[in-house]
């Protein structure tokens, strides 16, 4: 199979949309990364999703639709704060977890009661789900454990021959994965950070709290338990007090004749001698290039040699998260 990269028009739309109904999988533009689209009440076209991915059927899929979709046709609203989060963020980069009525296919789900849903803030995406119609389970578009696409190219490389169409709709602003919240008790838990953070739902709800990650908890963000994010090449991440350490390892592996690079935000940057991938100076900056910057440093690199980054913004949380879980902490006993 041959993997095209459409621009969103009328052909593209009508192509993809049947695509998606004969159960078949297209990529799609989000404001977050890329998806990987299939028909979310069809058990073949997930199957297909899973496979694609190679991921693990124990991680359930997120359901994206229109703004206009009614909701409770998939989902029970169980608190009357979760449409206060609707009207606030979404179309967002927000994911909510809620009680499921059965209208997808159990595999989207892995069998949980529960359903995580979506709306998009991408206006090809939303152009795309309104002519489809329908409700679509998208993970990210990337192989499993590999770095989340945020372009068009990044879905091509990782998945040229395994789909026919990816829709091109640019580059993604937001660049990290959705905020995913449980929303079926009394006060909302964040299952996976994002850019919709910890305050602004609380300035909604009033109240929020995290998931543990420990014990009972894990189980209600199966996801979380994977390895994610991986660029193909090696990696080593200091802390931000760490810099002359992170100096002594450039410069060791460039003495053999090997590519260092450093991943590091705008702050660090004139403190570290060497070729350097920025990644900005905000919060919402430095999460909307991690993914970029990432790829583009494993196709340059050996060693991608990162430091972590503390801007103060709450969205440095989910920005960690990410990178923690890309890059190895730095251990003096690895040939590097
Ligand atoms: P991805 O689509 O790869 O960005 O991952 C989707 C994320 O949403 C994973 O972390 C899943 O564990 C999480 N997720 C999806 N459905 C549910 C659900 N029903 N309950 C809890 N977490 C979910
Ligand atoms: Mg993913």
């Amino acid at each position: 199979m041959n993997t095209k990269i459409l621009k969103i028009n009328d052909n593209s739309l009508k192509l993809s949309k049947n695509l998606i109904l004969n159960e078949e999988l297209v990529a799609i533009p989000t404001e977050t990364v890329y998806g990987l689209g299939g028909l979310a009440t069809s058990d073949l076209a997930v199957k297909k999703i899973f496979e694609a991915k190679g991921r693990p059927n124990d991680n359930p899929l997120i359901v994206h639709v229109h703004k206009d979709y009614d909701l409770t046709k998939l989902v029970h609203v169980d608190f009357s704060y979760v449409y206060d989060l609707i009207n606030a963020y979404m179309p967002g980069p927000l994911t909510l977890v809620m009680r499921h009525k059965g209208f997808v296919s159990r595999s989207v789900t892995c069998g949980l009661d529960t359903l995580a849903v979506r709306i998009p803030d991408h206006e090809g995406c939303q152009q795309f789900l309104r002519y489809v119609d329908v409700p679509i389970a998208a993970p990210s578009a990337n192989v499993s454990k590999h770095t989340s696409p945020v372009t068009a190219e990044h879905v091509y490389n990782d998945l040229n021959g395994k789909i026919e169409v990816i829709l091109d709709g640019g580059k993604c602003s937001g660049g990290i994965e959705s905020t995913v919240l449980d929303v079926t008790k009394p006060v909302p838990v964040i299952l996976r950070s994002g850019l919709v953070t910890a305050e602004m739902i609380k300035r909604v709800v009033g109240a929020c709290e995290y998931v543990q990650n420990t014990g009972s908890e894990v189980v209600r963000s199966p996801g979380m338990k994977y390895v994610h994010y991986t660029p193909k090449c090696k990696t080593a991440l200091f802390e931000r007090n760490e810099l002359p350490l992170a100096q002594e390892l450039y410069d060791k592996i460039l003495s053999k004749g090997k590519v260092p690079v450093f991943l590091c935000d705008d702050k660090v940057s004139h403190k570290l001698c060497g070729e350097k991938l920025l990644l900005g100076i905000s919060g919402e900056e430095i999460a909307s290039n991690l993914y970029d910057k990432l790829l583009e440093g494993e196709k340059i690199a050996d060693v991608l040699i990162a430091i972590k980054i503390d801007t103060g913004s709450e969205v440095d949380i989910g920005v960690m998260n990410r990178l923690s879980k890309a890059c190895k902490p730095f251990n003096e006993n690895e040939d590097y």
